[in-house]
């Protein structure tokens, strides 16, 4: 998170208390860490061959926390079977992967 959603100040990644307003951002940041995490290992369930696994982890990473990626990777799990839905996700899909580091 870039920016204190409270108040907008802007804000290094591993802050917990915004300088501007003092609000305590530990749950939100703990919130996006349980969103990658779940990111991550549906990614590596995708890896081992469990689509369905994958599928599960992303959709629970989405409803934690929603991110233009987190979407791409659950849509992309969930139409995985449909071919024009994968056609369409596929270019998406690697542009997220190849800006993975910045998330
Ligand atoms: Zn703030």
């Amino acid at each position: 998170m870039k920016k204190c959603p409270i108040c907008r100040a802007g804000r290094t990644h591993e802050e917990s208390l915004c300088r501007r307003c003092g609000s305590d951002l530990t749950w939100m940041l703990d919130t996006q860490r349980l969103g990658r995490s779940l990111l991550v290992r549906a990614m590596a369930a995708l890896h081992q061959g469990n689509p369905h696994k994958a599928a599960m982890l992303a959709r629970r990473a989405r409803f934690v926390h929603t991110t233009p990626f987190s979407r791409v990777v659950d849509d992309f799990l969930t139409y995985l079977d449909s071919r024009e839905c994968l056609t369409r996700h596929k270019q998406e899909f690697k542009k997220y992967i190849l800006e993975w580091d910045q998330w």
